[in-house]
């Protein structure tokens, strides 16, 4: 995607934020209603993506309601997670992990406050370390939901298990992992793919990645997320069947590149 400098330099505002919010709602209702209707009884989850974006830009987002909020950088949750800003007018946010989670980090996500999801799960081995590491910050005796992310575009930058490992590492989370909730599958995908030449083939492999979970270990799709879409393509992704979307640019402004 390309922004010129001038939308890259505009300052976004708090009511800036709380209009593309709602805007993304509405187009997330419409998509919804085109969705097949075996899908109609779900509602899909909005991750507003706050990367590189101040807190008081997340504090007016939740002002209208929104509680899920996604950062992929270790340093840069820390810092917000714990920020008095947040603490005092965030008091029921939920954080998304959705980086690339070193094994050597993963005690500084779990001990975070209000942490509720790791999406990147990308290995067998970090899915045992994160199980091994829950019980030393866990609140009460609760689980810790997390996504396996699959490198569905089979790109060698992106990290994620391979499509073909899905079944074995999900067995494994499901069955040695009892701090664990597998909550579902998570893809970023190709950047800037053409919707005009079909449904996108991430979305589609990340769904067949779940129908052949489901039917290995006799699980119920209805309970296996699938987190795709942005803020490019996640009216497309709930078409497809999108449980989570994680939109950022859209609700708080182009982001300057690092
Ligand atoms: C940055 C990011 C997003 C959001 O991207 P936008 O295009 O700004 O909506 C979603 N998912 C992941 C994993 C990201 O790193």
């Amino acid at each position: 995607m390309c922004f010129n400098s001038a939308q890259i330099l505009r300052k976004m505002t708090e009511g800036d934020i709380k209009y593309g919010l709602k805007v993304v709602l509405s187009k997330i209702q419409a998509a919804c209603s085109k969705r097949s209707s075996e899908l109609q009884d779900v509602t899909p989850r909005l991750v507003a993506v706050s990367k590189t974006k101040p807190a008081n830009l997340l504090v007016a987002a939740y002002e209208e309601g929104q509680r899920h909020f996604g950062e992929n950088y270790v340093q840069e949750l820390e810092e917000k997670s714990r920020s008095p800003i947040i603490l005092t007018n965030c008091a029921d946010i939920k954080w998304h992990f959705i980086g690339h989670l070193q094994s050597n980090k993963v005690n500084k996500v779990l001990c975070l406050p209000n942490i509720y999801m790791i999406e990147t799960v990308d290995s067998q081995k970090l899915a045992s370390t994160i199980n091994k590491n829950w019980e030393k910050y866990r609140q009460s005796d609760s689980k810790l939901k997390i996504m396996l992310q699959v490198n569905t575009s089979n790109e060698e930058e992106k990290s994620g298990i391979s499509p073909s490992e899905v079944v074995d590492v999900a067995k494994f989370v499901l069955n040695d992992c009892n701090n664990l909730e597998l909550a579902g599958l998570m893809t970023i995908g190709k950047f800037g793919y053409d919707l005009s030449n079909g449904p996108n083939p991430d979305f589609i492999c990340l769904k067949k990645c779940r129908e052949d979970l489901c039917q290995k270990l006799g699980i119920d799709w209805k309970n296996v997320e699938l987190s795709m879409g942005m803020s490019d393509d996640f009216e497309h992704a709930i078409e497809l069947g999108s449980t989570n979307v994680r939109v950022g640019s859209s609700i708080f402004g182009a982001r300057a590149k690092p």
